[in-house]
């Protein structure tokens, strides 16, 4: 499932493609992907411009001139390609929005969303999650605050949305392994010093994977050499078995709450 850094990945390209540009066509082949009728759908973004592409936690908000807003969430298995007809994946597309001979396809849209609100529903709909972990007044002390009245195991509290958004399987155990703490370890056990190093592990993987363009398998457009960058610098996500960079171990990985979680098991404590 796309995270933080593949979402925000996804958004400086996107803004660098489609912001300003105006929909000239829509085509909806799965109407349970969209919460409206289809008609009026289309008949709401057609010949908007795509005013600015924004980010919150895993979702993106695609701002239309008219003050209404396409919100995205990718959820399992989603993914996106813009360009030609030509170009277009030879996958099952749900949703299509065109720009011209353009072309921005949805794929792997069964779980996830794009659904059509003005700015205030919208804002609703993400009123519930939690602070944006890189924002600058998310600050080292906000962190300790919130863990504080925390308790059960460290991953469950990094993957609550409505704790901190935006972090899901692989930087959570990407976060865990940076600060040297076990995913499975209960958060009342975590020593002050190690929480801190938590807040900065967190802030580090996060910055470091939306740097190397996150971990998506599709590149966004032909020639883009960004998106996928982070999937050969995990270094223990989906790494099972293999050797841990930083000690030699061998990677583990252990079912909590029915997810995959990998660790090292001799150099996270
Ligand atoms: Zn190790």
């Amino acid at each position: 499932m796309p995270e933080l850094p593949e979402m925000e990945t996804y958004k400086i390209l996107l803004n660098q493609k489609i912001a300003g540009q105006v929909i000239s066509d829509i085509q909806i082949n799965r109407e349970k992907s969209i919460n409206l009728n289809s008609e009026l759908f289309k008949r709401t973004v057609l010949l908007q411009k795509v005013t600015n592409v924004y980010r919150r936690g895993k979702h993106l908000l695609f701002h239309l001139q008219n003050g209404q807003v396409m919100l995205l969430h990718l959820m399992l298995g989603g993914w996106m390609f813009y360009g030609l007809e030509s170009e277009k994946p030879k996958r099952t597309i749900q949703v299509q929005i065109s720009f011209g001979e353009y072309h921005l396809y949805f794929i792997g849209l069964r779980l996830g969303y794009l659904h059509l609100y003005s700015q205030q529903e919208a804002e609703e709909k993400l009123s519930n999650l939690g602070p944006e972990p890189l924002s600058s007044d998310f600050s080292l002390n906000h962190f300790l605050g919130i863990i504080s009245q925390k308790h059960g195991r460290l991953k469950t509290t990094l993957l609550d949305q409505e704790i901190i958004a935006g972090i899901g399987n692989c930087y959570s155990a990407e976060i865990c392994f940076h600060a040297g703490i076990l995913p499975t370890k209960d958060i009342d056990q975590i020593v002050e010093s190690k929480r801190s190093q938590l807040y900065h592990s967190m802030r580090t993987v996060l910055q470091d994977g939306i740097k190397h363009g996150g971990y998506m398998e599709n590149p966004l457009f032909k020639g883009d050499t960004l998106t996928g960058g982070f999937n050969e610098r995990c270094n223990v996500y989906d790494r099972e078995g293999k050797n841990c960079n930083r000690c030699g171990a061998i990677i583990i990985n252990e079912m909590v709450s029915s997810r995959k979680t990998f660790y090292c098991p001799n150099c996270q404590k």
